[in-house]
Order: C-alpha cells, then structure tokens, then sequence
C-alpha cells in the first residue's frame, strides 16, 4: 500500500458587491456578502481540491482551472473539486480523509459544518472534516477583509499508483 499526503491553501478576499452569494464547502450562505474570485471563490473546495492535487503529485488548481480562461468564469467549485477527483483516480489513488481549517471572522460556520462536510464528503468519497478558527483580530483576516482555509488530505494507492 502506498500513502500521499498533500497540503492545501486558498484565500479570498470580500466582495464589495453585496450581491454576490457567500459559497463555503459548495453550500450557499444566506445573509452574507460572498467573496471575490474568477469563480465562485469557494476557499474551503478549494483548498481541498488544492491539497488533493499536492498529494497526486498534479500541480495546483491554477494550472488546471486558469482564471484566464473564461471557460471557469462564475464556474461551481464543487464542479471543479468532481474534475480533480477523476484526474486523482486516473492516478491509481483513492482518498483516505481530508481535514480543513478554515480561518474567519465570520461567518459562524457551526451551522453549516454538517451540510458542508457532508457536500465535500460526497464529492471525494471519503470523509472531509471542517474546522472554524478566528483570526482573533490579526491583520486582514482579524479586520473580516477576507476568509483562508487550509486542507491536509492523505490518498491511498497500490503499486500502481504514480
Ligand atoms: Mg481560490
């Protein structure tokens, strides 16, 4: 058996468009401005699809998604997440977990926790688990200027694997 392990970053900044719709781990918040980005700036999916990519040894999400490319513009990053999982699995890999922190002032993500990791869950077959963490006032985070997340995700291979 083989293992891989991949880390994961993604962050975003906040819309000044209040009408942009807020997408966190592909689950629309009501009630909060969303964030900036050539897609729908999903941070956690794509931290997630950023740390499966590490571990496949696949390069990053910008390579394969390039928001030069109006193909991706306002593009659903569960969609995104669905893509790196069958280049993952053309690799021979399957994964084992995927663990997120993601790091806000707001908005309270305990609501939504379950529906999130669920969402994801589904997407990678495997379970993805979801951690809030305030900035605790520090820099551009603290200030609510934006939301980070990090993900570790650990694949499972055989011989096969490359
Ligand atoms: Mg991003």
């Amino acid at each position: 058996m083989k293992l891989r392990i991949g880390n994961g970053f993604d962050i975003h900044r906040f819309a000044d468009d209040s009408s942009r719709p807020l997408v966190l781990g592909g689950v629309t918040i009501p009630g909060e401005v969303g964030l900036l980005g050539h897609s729908d700036a999903d941070v956690i999916t794509h931290a997630v699809a950023e740390a499966l990519l590490g571990a496949a040894g696949l390069g990053d999400l910008g390579s394969h998604f390039p928001d030069t490319d109006d193909r991706w513009r306002g593009a659903v990053s569960t969609e995104l997440l669905a893509h790196v999982m069958v280049l993952v699995r053309e690799k021979g890999w399957q994964v084992a977990n995927v663990d997120c922190s993601v790091i806000a002032e707001r908005p309270k993500l305990s609501p939504h926790r379950q529906e999130m990791q669920e969402l994801l869950s589904a997407v990678v077959e495997a379970p993805v688990t979801i951690k809030g963490r305030r900035a605790e006032g520090i820099g551009g985070l603290g200030r609510s200027e934006g939301i980070a997340c990090t993900a570790s995700a650990l694949l499972i291979g055989n011989e096969e694997s490359s």
